[in-house]
């Protein structure tokens, strides 16, 4: 049997969920366009936090917009590459969560985001919740009086 998710559930802070800071692949603000690739590339990743050396939130880089960053009239300009920044790139329009947010606006924004980059008061990098947790901890939850 499937049962609804409680109020309590959905007012939960989203802290216990998140993968914290150390265990994200990032990369630093100042980096280069090929040292981002090679991140992306070796760990599968789609996209991963840009920081600076405070580990403050900048943005997010993906492979999609470094290769639309090299992108010829003809060919693809790999040459660019190593002089392209990350910080260049980055996307920086998108929704951030707060360490002490809800499961719901977690649950409301992951709808469009694979995953949420978590900051605090001072904009410092938290972590990340991916779209795959949230489905999880709702799953567990809908299931529970399951028999
Ligand atoms: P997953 O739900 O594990 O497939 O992760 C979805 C997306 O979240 C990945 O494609 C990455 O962009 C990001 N992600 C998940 N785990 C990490 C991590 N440890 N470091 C950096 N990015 C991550």
């Amino acid at each position: 049997m499937i049962s609804l998710p409680s109020k309590d559930f959905l007012e939960t802070p989203i802290e216990e969920f998140v993968i914290s800071s150390e265990k994200v692949a990032h990369v630093q603000i100042g980096n280069s366009a090929e040292h981002a690739l090679l991140v992306l590339t070796k760990t599968g990743y789609s996209a991963i936090p840009v920081l600076d050396a405070k580990y403050r939130f900048h943005g997010l880089i993906n492979a999609q917009r470094i290769t639309d960053a090299i992108l010829g009239m003809d060919h693809i300009e790999y040459e660019k590459l190593g002089d392209i920044r990350v910080e260049e790139i980055m996307q920086t329009d998108l929704p951030l969560i707060h360490l002490n947010d809800r499961f719901q606006r977690a649950l409301d924004l992951v709808i469009d985001q694979n995953f949420l980059c978590v900051v605090d008061d001072d904009g410092m990098f938290m972590g990340i919740l991916t779209r795959r947790i949230v489905l999880k901890q709702l799953k567990k939850q809908l299931y529970q009086f399951k028999r």
